[in-house]
């Protein structure tokens, strides 16, 4: 059952077929199946499911008119904090922290009766390409376990991928829902900087992070999308602007629509089979009736040296909390100042020492004008690139990522994980949407073509997204490690 799209599930709900506990239970029992394997979920909400789906059908048959998504199971990236519920952020410094609260899009949510099956691995604080940062365990890409699923939002989309969880939120801060997206064949959205509020979220680099969701397809996307885009006062860069119904973008028309490849994205170091797949997909979108033009975004070379400086900055600003004194591990010690050395040092791993180290360090007198202000300027110019691109096209199409997914402990070096995210960090530097689906794979394993929207404008990249995926062909490949049956049909 779990094997259903989102869209056809509610169908199905809706017309009394089945149970939201049944779905539930259907969900439980993948999970048990192939969750030793794949380890995507950190913690698995078992009795707490069953409860809520029990709950929304009794509010179904009582005759509510209910939200779409209730009665869907669904997972959370462990750095969404769930009231009542373990949210590690993939860190040991808060593996005991259970949060009194809930995160805006964890309340939309459950008041939309989706049913939380658990909370997702990731690497630490989100920081990483490939989940092998999480303090506890590293999840496997559900279509080769000998390779990674992506990062941070790795669990989130190998959960998604396997047929666990019917649809994921994940967090995107440089690339990290896109990337494992692209890593594990599914659809991931990066909505714009302000779209979804981030109350709740915990923060790595505000700026730049965005919540946002993991689905099967791009209906699926549109649908919760719907339900967590909405503006919340308690998030002081969230949107003041309602949101449209995404779902009315998904029409198939893209006749006319000029999209914008930059060249940038397809020089060097991108892998031959992703280019291939990509063009493969624009050729398809051409034949649509799209326009498909090469552009140029000159400061694309700079994105991942700005990020490396804005997002450390940030996160050592943010890190600076996990002290020991209010919540998560506490190093006993004598003295005070020895307790907070003792905790962040047994605490934190190794890239997050780093990123405090390198944030801290660029922060400093002497330093601030030289990196971090230097940072922002550059950061300024690569916004200036996208809006001139957005002046006469609707929408930039490039790959998600370089190169397919990689197995696990392949990267040693931190600058050439850093790389992983070429084709996504700019995109949270200008702050705009973007989606990442599936289109073809390279060496049996998928590829990720990403569409890059104008501020606000998600509706356009569900559009051109929706038209690709009906004109693509039927895709019958499975990931290896799935839910009886497969995620995809
Ligand atoms: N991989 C990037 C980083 O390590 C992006 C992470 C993210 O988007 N959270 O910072």
């Amino acid at each position: 059952m779990t094997d259903l799209t989102v869209d056809l599930a509610m169908a199905l709900l809706e017309k009394k077929e089945i149970s939201a506990l049944e779905l539930t239970q259907a969900a439980l029992t993948g999970i048990e199946e192939v969750d030793g394997r794949l380890r995507a979920f950190i913690t698995v909400t078992r009795e707490q499911a069953l409860a809520a789906a029990a709950a929304v059908d009794a509010r179904r048959r009582s005759g509510e008119k209910l939200n779409p998504l209730a009665g869907i199971p669904m997972a959370l990236k462990d750095n969404i904090c769930t009231r009542g519920i373990l949210t590690t952020c993939g860190s040991r410094i808060l593996y005991n922290f259970v949060p009194p609260y809930d995160a805006a899009v964890t309340e939309l949510l459950r008041e939309a009766g989706a049913i939380l099956l658990g909370k997702t691995n990731l690497d630490e604080f989100a920081m990483g390409s490939s989940t092998e940062n999480s303090g506890f365990f590293v999840t496997r890409n559900p279509w080769d376990p000998e390779r990674v699923p992506g990062g941070s939002s790795g669990g989130s989309a190998a959960a998604v991928a396997a047929g666990e969880a019917m649809f994921a939120l994940g967090s995107d801060t440089g690339g990290s829902i896109r990337q494992p997206a692209a890593y594990c064949g599914v659809v991931g959205l990066k909505p714009t900087y302000g779209r979804v509020s981030r109350f709740g979220l915990v923060a790595f680099a505000s700026s730049l992070d965005q919540i946002g969701p993991f689905t099967k397809d791009v209906r699926d996307c549109a649908l919760v999308l719907n339900a967590i885009a909405v503006h919340d006062p308690r998030d002081s860069t969230s949107a003041h602007m309602p949101a449209p119904d995404y779902t009315t973008f998904l029409d198939g028309e893209v006749k006319g629509m000029r999209i914008g490849v930059p060249r940038e994205y397809l020089a060097a170091g991108i892998e031959e089979g992703v280019k291939e797949a990509v063009l493969g997909a624009l050729k398809v979108l051409a034949s649509l009736g799209a326009e498909v033009e090469e552009i140029s975004l000159p400061h694309t070379d700079y994105g991942i040296p700005a990020y490396y400086l804005v997002a450390t900055a940030e996160a050592s600003s943010n890190l600076a909390r996990y002290d020991g004194v209010q919540y998560g591990l506490r190093a006993e010690s004598a003295n005070l100042t020895d307790m907070y050395k003792k905790t962040r040092s047994q605490g934190f791993g190794d890239e997050v020492k780093r990123r405090i180290m390198l944030g801290t360090y660029s922060l400093s007198s002497g330093y601030y004008d030289a990196y971090y202000l230097k940072a922002l300027k550059v950061r300024t110019l690569i916004r200036q690139d996208f809006h001139r691109a957005f002046a006469s096209y609707h929408c930039i199409a490039t790959p998600t990522t370089p190169g397919v997914a990689f197995k696990i402990g392949a990267i040693a070096d931190p600058l050439t994980m850093y790389m992983n995210d070429v084709c996504t960090i700019a995109v949270n530097l200008a702050g705009l949407p973007a989606l990442s689906m599936p289109c073809g794979f390279s060496g049996g394993l998928p590829v990720g073509l990403q569409l890059i929207g104008k501020p606000f404008d998600e509706g356009t990249i569900l559009r051109v997204a929706f038209a690709y995926e009906q004109n693509r062909g039927p895709n019958h490949v499975r990931p290896r490690i799935s839910v009886r049956g497969g995620a995809f049909s």
